[in-house]
């Protein structure tokens, strides 16, 4: 039902009337609205509705791609999708920032009906998926060099005087073995 305009004056406000902070809007899904067919969805979403536009060491976090659809099977509602959100990490080792974009591919999850008997709020599970393929230890390339102790030069750009000591010679001998990782840039 719309909101019938009738006129407020009979109630004064009133100061108990908690003020419900809003949701984000639009991730609750029906699932009566799903019973008999499988309900197929894509598009983007703001980082905001998933609370990640503000996370410690990311930055230019953009609007995350899913492609979701959602099953009702007897008394369990499956919600499958893959999600990408492109997003810029804080380097471990050379504090500069690196583009990436963080990809849940092909994620399954599953409840029973009567654990969502209001409708399944994807919003929390869309953020999980996307939390568990954020890396502990950003690096913006497995070869990165880092920031000299010393001088705080960024060792992958320039290099400095300060690299001649005796523990930089232990390390010079595992440089020259081939790990067969280097960087494909
Ligand atoms: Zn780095
Ligand atoms: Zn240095």
């Amino acid at each position: 039902m719309p909101e019938p305009e009738t006129s407020q004056s009979a109630v004064p406000p009133d100061p108990d009337t908690p003020t419900t902070p809003e949701k984000p809007a639009g991730l609750v899904v029906h699932l009566d609205q799903i019973r008999d067919n499988p309900k197929i969805f894509t598009g983007e979403l703001p980082p905001e509705a998933l609370e990640l536009d503000s996370l410690d060491g990311a930055r230019n976090i953009a609007p995350i791609a899913y492609d979701l659809r959602i099953t009702i099977a007897g008394e369990e509602v499956l919600l499958q999708g893959s999600l990408e959100l492109p997003i810029e990490f804080e380097c471990v080792k050379c504090a500069q920032f690196f583009k990436t974009t963080q990809k849940a591919a092909s994620f399954v999850r599953s409840f029973s009906l009567s654990e969502v008997p209001e409708g399944l709020d994807i919003g929390p599970e869309l953020r999980e998926e996307l939390l568990l393929t954020f890396p502990t230890f950003p690096q913006c390339s497995p070869t990165c060099l880092g920031l000299c102790l010393k001088c705080g030069t960024n060792l992958n750009q320039n290099t400095c005087d300060c690299v001649t000591t005796k523990e930089d010679h232990r390390w010079s001998a595992l440089d020259s073995l081939d790990l067969g990782e280097k960087a494909q840039e």
